[in-house]
């Protein structure tokens, strides 16, 4: 199966729109064309900065795609702080990242809100990047599976068979975010394993065709052995994507690793 790898920037609650306009122009500048897409996540508040910046830069969403780091499941209405998949879409966003561990830890996220979160992105048209991922205690535990298991079960449980295959799913373990710690890529490709073959027991053929990313951590120096990993098909990178140059380094090394 033939698996294109993805790089996704997690900007997280960082840069200003000057800043992000400033970023894309750059990255954007010194991109070389491949088959591995950026996919760039800013702030709600310099959505409309990377949305203009990336149609200036005339690379086009193989190349270079931009989405938000969250939205609701309505598509309007009486929901103070929110932003419908709609919102989104009409920005110019592809991709959603949805049920991040910082979502479900600081702000209570469910796996069942998550997943009504899933749905509603794909039924705006978007790429939802679906995060799942075990805590340092679960791991510890024996209750990887258990935990993996559940957050695929209930977040794509609104998802039709047939739709499956257009979910992007990030394997996060919540240990090795923002931590310098980060999986040996033994872990990670036993994880995405494990992943894709709960995915098969939904689709054969939608788990042959997912791409299963893995954050945590990813740096320049670590990235090619995790993405040469069968089952790795990209990076969410959160610290190691808020430069230029790193990001363009994790790029780099993901076109070498590209299968
Ligand atoms: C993330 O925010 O999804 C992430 C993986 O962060 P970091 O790369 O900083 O660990």
């Amino acid at each position: 199966m033939n698996r294109k790898l993805l790089l996704a920037a997690n900007w997280k609650m960082n840069k200003l729109s000057g800043e992000a306009r400033e970023f894309v122009l750059s990255y954007a500048a010194k991109l070389a064309e491949s088959s591995v897409a950026t996919v760039l996540l800013p702030p709600n508040t310099a959505l409309v900065a990377v949305a203009s910046t990336c149609k200036e830069s005339g690379k086009g969403p193989v190349g270079l795609a931009f989405g938000a780091q969250n939205c609701y499941f309505q598509s309007s209405g009486a929901f103070t702080g929110e932003v419908s998949p709609q919102m989104l879409v009409d920005l110019g966003c592809r991709y959603v990242v949805l049920g991040h561990s910082e979502r479900r830890a600081i702000f209570g996220e469910s796996d069942e809100l998550i997943g009504k979160k899933v749905k509603a992105a794909l039924d705006a048209g978007l790429t939802p990047i679906f995060c799942i991922g075990e805590t340092l205690d679960e791991r510890n535990g024996g209750k990887l599976e258990e935990v993996l298991t559940r957050q695929v079960r209930v977040g794509l449980e609104l998802v039709s068979d047939a739709d499956l295959h257009k979910v992007v799913i990030a394997y996060e373990p919540v240990w090795a975010i923002g931590t310098g710690v980060v999986a040996t890529p033994a872990q990670a490709q036993d994880a995405h394993k494990f992943v894709r073959s709960l995915l098969a027991k939904r689709s054969a053929q939608a788990a042959g065709q997912m791409q299963i990313l893995y954050g945590g951590s990813v740096k320049p120096d670590n990235c090619f052995e995790l993405m040469s990993q069968d089952d790795i098909d990209g990076a969410l990178v959160g610290g190691a994507s808020l430069e230029v140059e790193s990001l363009l380094a994790l790029h780099k090394e993901c076109v070498r690793a590209s299968k």
